[in-house]
């Protein structure tokens, strides 16, 4: 399966993006987690990200899709993007890259959720310092409070997550994001999910979606 994960910030896509790449034993490919990864080794790409994204602002494209290029290269067999592409620069270099290969994507999911219910999300969301688990401190608080339940490290809230930059980050999503959903509406390869609901509820929604595509490609 080639898929991706479109959607606000806080929409939920990395959460459901755990158990379905394990489901579909395909990697989960999150740009947002590899440039906070790059910044915790104190790499040359994560002190350039960090400038935009302690800001709210997206990391310029050729960086990006330069570090996803070398991320699909180093894999065979189908894929989860998960916060890529962000801008229609990025899809139209994610088409280019799969077309090289012959390939294309499955299914664009695109997580529907209303602005109050991402600000919620995002100002309660809890992520391990260590290993980069999420937690939600009322939808799914961890068992001791601080500490990530997987790792036993400490959890804090990510400064992005913090009220100013959330105004900012939803301001992009609207100017540079949103634009995908038509892209991919062109394409045919728009499924829209409706993403306020329970994480449980979901998740079921989300596999019923997924083995849908599955059958079709027969
Ligand atoms: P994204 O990857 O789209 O930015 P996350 O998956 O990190 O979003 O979710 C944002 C926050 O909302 C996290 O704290 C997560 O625990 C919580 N969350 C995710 N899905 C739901 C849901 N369906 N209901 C309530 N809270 C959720
Ligand atoms: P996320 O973890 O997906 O919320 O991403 C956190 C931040 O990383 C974003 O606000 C951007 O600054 C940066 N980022 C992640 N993915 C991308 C992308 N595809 N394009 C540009 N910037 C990105």
């Amino acid at each position: 399966m080639r898929l991706v994960f479109l959607g606000p910030p806080g929409a939920g896509k990395g959460t459901q993006a755990k158990s379905v790449a394990a489901r579909y034993d395909v990697p989960h490919i999150s740009t947002g987690d590899m440039l906070r990864e790059a910044l915790r080794n104190g790499t040359p790409l994560g002190l350039k990200a960090k400038e935009y994204m302690d800001g709210g602002l997206l990391v310029p494209d050729d960086v990006v899709v330069g570090i996803v290029k070398d991320k699909l290269e180093s894999i065979s067999d189908g894929f989860l993007l998960d916060g890529f592409p962000r801008t229609v620069a990025q899809a139209e270099a994610l088409d280019a890259i799969l077309a090289e290969s012959g390939e294309k994507l499955d299914s664009v999911v695109y997580f529907d959720v209303d602005e109050n219910t991402v600000v919620r999300r995002l100002s309660g969301r809890r992520t391990c310092r260590s290993c980069g688990a999420n937690y939600h401190v009322e939808a799914m608080p961890p068992k001791t409070e601080g500490v990530c339940d997987k790792c036993g490290g400490d959890l804090y809230q990510r400064d992005d997550d913090k009220p100013e930059v959330v105004r900012e980050r939803l301001a992009v999503y609207r100017e540079e994001t949103a634009p995908l959903i038509e892209y991919y509406q062109e394409q045919r390869l728009l499924d829209e999910l409706e993403a306020g609901k329970s994480v449980d509820e979901v998740g079921k929604e989300l596999i019923k979606r997924l083995s849908e595509v599955e059958r079709s490609e027969g």
